[in-house]
Parts: structure tokens; C-alpha cells; sequence
């Protein structure tokens, strides 16, 4: 395609849209408010799965499984061509007690996923003293072998350094204001930056996406949920895989660095970050892996996660306006849902074939 594509919003999304576009021979130019890959995408854990993905829809496993299929050649040639290391690590996910052992080992075998039980002083060490909610040592954990981890920081600023690589254009500190439209189609955007004028538009813009959209938003509910993560920092990594807990997970890093997160909150654009939360999150992850207890914290932050129901994005053209086209709405699990995300909107552009039904990403619009 020769077309001249605008991509409002420089998050995971927006970018890897843009990679996967310019690989089609698109001219693309991305506006970014503030500088790219700094919000959510920046903010968040890099699992590349669900946390407990037997809770969610066949729509999110099919976009989450289809991902984790690109991901190690996505990675790895992103790593060749920014020389920047995302670090991508099979270090498997640990889920602690409580869980619905039959719904998880049923969910599983339908999907040829490994899983296995294993007791929960196998995962610890003897001196860690794992002593959370009176949970036993005999007590069994759920172990999925396979799931991996990203440094979302790490593969922004790889992705970054190939959208500019293979021809794209960041113009940051660029607001978009206003989408002109004019018999059913967009005929130009107001930005801080100037006026522009494209063939596509695409609306990538997390949590602001419906801000963006105004009237043309129709039904999308897509709304900013908070998120606080905390970081420390070890000479050398506790544990190896990520332990989850309910909506809790800890995250070790190859270098010793451990992240706890996260909060779930619905406060409107407010991201500031709460001892409240600090205090919350740091009481359940220390009953977890005490030795966190006695480390220095090194990052507090948050992020705003575009939240829209029961977390299936809205992927595709916008059901009236021509020339407008929206990825968003990927809520927990947008670094996961990138690749295919992105794979699903340019085959809508170039009207290739879909690698599974697509329905499901364009019901987000739908008037009631
Ligand atoms: C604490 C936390 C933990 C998370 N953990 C994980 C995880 O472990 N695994 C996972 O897969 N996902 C995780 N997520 C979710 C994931 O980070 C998001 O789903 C994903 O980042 C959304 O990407 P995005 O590009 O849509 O949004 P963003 O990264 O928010 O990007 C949107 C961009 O649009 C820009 N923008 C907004 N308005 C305008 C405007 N008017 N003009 C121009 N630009 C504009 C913004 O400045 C921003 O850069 C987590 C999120 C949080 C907050």
C-alpha cells in the first residue's frame, strides 16, 4: 500500500501498528501528545499472558494466543534491527492458591497448554519463611512453564528506533485536538502541531481514544483504569518465575530487579500515585517474598490502562467514517495483544486474510 496513514498515539500499539504498516509500504506519521511510549505501555509488567487466562473469553485467548506465537521472531528481529535487547525471557508464571483447579487444568487441556502442580516449597527457598494467608508448604501452586516476559521500556525504545528505521515519522509533543470530518469521511486533523491530512486515520490512543473520537466514540467504552506498580532491586534475582496472587503478581528481572503490581483503579485521569496503594501492595507481595520487606524501594509509578469490557480491544474501520480506523481498548493486556492487534488492523487496510474471525473486535461500537 502507497498510502499516507496518520496514527494518533505513540503507545505499544500505535508503534507496532506502525512497524506493521510500514513493512506494507505505507507513508506513516505518528503524533504523539507527550513523548512516545512513555504511558501505559511504558508503566507496565511485560507478562505476555492473562493473569489467570482460563477468566477471560475465547476473544482475548484467541488475540493473547496468537501474539505469543509472534512474539520470540518479532523480538528477535527488532532486537537485530535496533541492536536494543527487549528482553524477552521464558520465565514461566506461577499461580498461588486461590484458584479453580478444574476450571485452570480443564481450560488448559483444550489448548494443549502445559501446566503443572507443583508444591509451593519447591518454588521457594527453605530461608524464605513462605508463610501468606495461612497458606501451607504442602499447599499446591499452578505452574504454566511456558509464559514469558518482556521489558516494555526496553521494547519501546526497540520499536521506536525501527518505526524511524524503516521510514516513519514521530512527531512528538503533538496534540491531536480535532478530527474534520466531512461527508462521512476525514478530510483533515487540528493538532498543537498544524493541520493534517492523510488518506487513513488511526486511533491509538490508550485511554484517550474516546476524547479523541468525540461524537464519532458512538458505544465505545473505553475508560482509563489506574495501575501502581513498585520496583526494587536485588544484587541477584529471589525468585525465577512470575508468582501471581490473585490480581497480584511479582515479576523477577534477569538483573535482580522485582516488580510488584498492581492496583486496579477507577479514578479518571488522576495518576498520582497513594502510600495507600504503596502500603497495600507492599503488605501482600512481603507475605509472599518476605526479603522484599527489608529492600529499599527504588520506583514508585502508575498508568492508565484503556479499559473496555471484559478487556476485548476494538480493532478495525469505524462503522460510518471511511477513512477511520481504531486499535484500542486493549486493557490489561495490550503488550500481549500487540502483534496480532496490529497484524488484524493492516489486513483490514490491505484486505488480506484474517488469521481468525475479527467480529468479535468491531462489537465495541455497536449501539445497544
Ligand atoms: C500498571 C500496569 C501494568 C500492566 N501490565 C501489563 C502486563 O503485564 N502485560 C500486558 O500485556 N499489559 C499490561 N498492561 C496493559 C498495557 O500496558 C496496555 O494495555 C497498553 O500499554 C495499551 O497501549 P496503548 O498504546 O493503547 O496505550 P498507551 O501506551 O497509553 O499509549 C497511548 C498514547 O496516546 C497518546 N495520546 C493520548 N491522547 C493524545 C492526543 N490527543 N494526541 C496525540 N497523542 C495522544 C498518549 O500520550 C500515549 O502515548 C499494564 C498496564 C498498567 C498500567
Amino acid at each position: 500500500m502507497k498510502q499516507d496513514v496518520i496514527i494518533i498515539g505513540a503507545g505499544i500499539i500505535g508503534l507496532t501498528t506502525a512497524e506493521r504498516l510500514l513493512t506494507h509500504g505505507a507513508n506513516v506519521t505518528i503524533l504523539e501528545r507527550s513523548q512516545a511510549g512513555q504511558e501505559s505501555s511504558w508503566a507496565g509488567g511485560g507478562i505476555l499472558s492473562p493473569l489467570l487466562p482460563w477468566k477471560y473469553s475465547d476473544h482475548v485467548t484467541q488475540l493473547t494466543s496468537y501474539s505469543a506465537t509472534q512474539f520470540p521472531a518479532w523480538i528477535s528481529s527488532l532486537q537485530k534491527a535496533s541492536g536494543i535487547d527487549p528482553e524477552y525471557v521464558i520465565s514461566g508464571m506461577c499461580i498461588l492458591p486461590p484458584y479453580d483447579l478444574e476450571m485452570a487444568k480443564q481450560w488448559c487441556s483444550i489448548r494443549c497448554i502445559e501446566i503443572e502442580q507443583s508444591t509451593i516449597s519447591n518454588i521457594f527457598p527453605i530461608e524464605n519463611n513462605f508463610d501468606f494467608n495461612r497458606t501451607q508448604p504442602h499447599d499446591r501452586s499452578l505452574f504454566l512453564p511456558n509464559t514469558a516476559q518482556v521489558r516494555n521500556p526496553r521494547l519501546l525504545r526497540a520499536l521506536i528506533s525501527r518505526v524511524m528505521q524503516l521510514g516513519g515519522k514521530i512527531l512528538e509533543n503533538c496534540t491531536v485536538n480535532r478530527l474534520n470530518t466531512n461527508y462521512q469521511q476525514i478530510h483533515s486533523i487540528t493538532s498543537s502541531c498544524g493541520e493534517f491530512v492523510a488518506d487513513y486515520y488511526i486511533v491509538s490512543a490508550g485511554a484517550w481514544s474516546i476524547e479523541i473520537l468525540g461524537a464519532h466514540a458512538l458505544q465505545l467504552d473505553i475508560r482509563p483504569i489506574k495501575g501502581q506498580m513498585l520496583l526494587f532491586k536485588f544484587d541477584a534475582p529471589p525468585i525465577h518465575n512470575i508468582l501471581v496472587q490473585n490480581d497480584l503478581y511479582i515479576i523477577p528481572r534477569r538483573d535482580g530487579h522485582v516488580l510488584i503490581g498492581s492496583t486496579l483503579e477507577d479514578v479518571g485521569f488522576d495518576k498520582q500515585t497513594t502510600i495507600s496503594a504503596f502500603n497495600q501492595l507492599l503488605r501482600h507481595a512481603g507475605n509472599i517474598l518476605p526479603s522484599l520487606k527489608k529492600m529499599p524501594i527504588k520506583q514508585h509509578w502508575s498508568g492508565l490502562r484503556p479499559a473496555s469490557p471484559k478487556n476485548i480491544p476494538t480493532i478495525g474501520w469505524h462503522p460510518t467514517i471511511r477513512n477511520l480506523l481504531i486499535n484500542s481498548g486493549h486493557y490489561r493486556y495490550g503488550v500481549t495483544m500487540a502483534p496480532a492487534s496490529a497484524e488484524i488492523l493492516v489486513n483490514e487496510m490491505t484486505g488480506a486474510k484474517q488469521p481468525f474471525d475479527t467480529l468479535p473486535y468491531q462489537a465495541g461500537w455497536e449501539i445497544n
